[in-house]
């Protein structure tokens, strides 16, 4: 456990004041001790993958950030599955799954985090997301039961997986694969990597899409219409490459991206009548 912990270290746009302790348990039977800890203690707990898709405020965050970075394992399993422990990164991952030559998750090149993330996020791009290739999760409920739920009872939405008991954790995944050529499944992946690196910021500190596409229509078309592409308040900066995109210019404050995130909401609403709803999670306090 590590205590007085900046946010700004652990989550990928690199703001964020003090989490109050962190803990990365080391198996199943921590995690659930934490957990029940938590409980008894009425301490609060925080999920974090890799901080991808997370603005964590500037007064930081009271109880316990919890990463599972030690629960990584990645294993074939029979029948085209991949079971995925939630701690792996997207690059080991995509790494093993061009190794051995399982495709289907190729679409996930890019999208940087661990599976945890992905999953919670119902990660993807258009016309592809997890909830394409979850066959069931290992979710271990806050008082430190295992479930395993299949993807009949899982609820997937736009960016979200509704419906686990508040507190609960994925803990693995068993991921749909099937068998490819190696060099097909690496080379679909750098095309996809290449795609984004000419439409997307990825020399700076992100957090990439802030909000959600509405339907029929893109949130950085939309934020580009109403002139904000390149507007910046303090060191938060609507990207110049891609206007869905906040990046941190240096210096940047949790205050100063959400003025950014509201300001769009509200000149959006002006300039196109469209609802702006945010992807990235908020995690924290907002200083008094
Ligand atoms: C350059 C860039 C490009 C991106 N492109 C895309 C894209 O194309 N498509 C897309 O969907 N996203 C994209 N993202 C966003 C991000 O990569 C995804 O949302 C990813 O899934 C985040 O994973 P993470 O582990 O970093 O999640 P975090 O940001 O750490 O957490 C996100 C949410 O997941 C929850 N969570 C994490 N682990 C667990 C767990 N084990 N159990 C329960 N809840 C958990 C957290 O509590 C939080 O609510 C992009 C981000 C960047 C920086």
């Amino acid at each position: 456990m590590r205590f007085e912990v900046p946010m700004s270290r652990l989550t990928s746009l690199g703001v964020g004041g003090p989490a109050d302790a962190v803990a990365t348990p080391r198996d199943r039977a921590e995690l659930a001790t934490l957990l029940r800890l938590c409980a008894e203690h009425r301490l609060p707990h925080q999920m974090l993958g890799a901080g991808f898709n997370t603005l964590a405020l500037d007064g930081g965050l009271e109880g316990v950030v919890i990463q599972l970075s030690r629960l990584r394992l990645v294993e074939e399993r029979p029948g085209g599955a991949l079971r995925v422990e939630a701690g792996a990164s997207h690059g080991q991952v995509l790494r093993i799954c061009s190794q051995r030559g399982l495709g289907g998750l190729e679409f996930a090149a890019g999208i940087p985090g661990t599976v945890g993330g992905w999953i919670a996020m119902n990660a993807g791009i258009p016309g592809r997301e997890m909830v394409d290739v979850v066959k069931e999760l290992e979710v271990m409920s806050p008082t430190g039961q295992i479930r395993h739920l299949g993807a009949a009872v899982l609820v997937f939405r736009y960016r979200a997986l509704r419906g686990l008991a508040p507190g609960s954790v994925v803990v693995s995944a068993l991921l749909r694969v099937n068998p490819m050529d190696p060099g097909k499944v690496r080379a679909k992946i750098d095309e996809l990597l290449s795609r984004r690196a000419t439409t997307q910021p990825l020399s700076v500190p992100s957090f990439g899409s802030v909000f959600k596409n509405p339907r029929g229509d893109f949130a950085g078309r939309l934020i580009e219409a109403a002139g904000l592409k390149g507007h910046q308040i303090g060191g938060a900066q609507i990207s110049p490459v891609h206007a869905n995109f906040i990046a941190n210019t240096g210096g940047a404050t949790a205050k100063d991206v959400l003025a950014l995130i509201h300001e769009a909401q509200l000149r959006v609403k002006q300039a196109s009548g469209a609802r702006l709803v945010r992807e990235v999670r908020i995690v924290g306090k907002e200083i008094a």
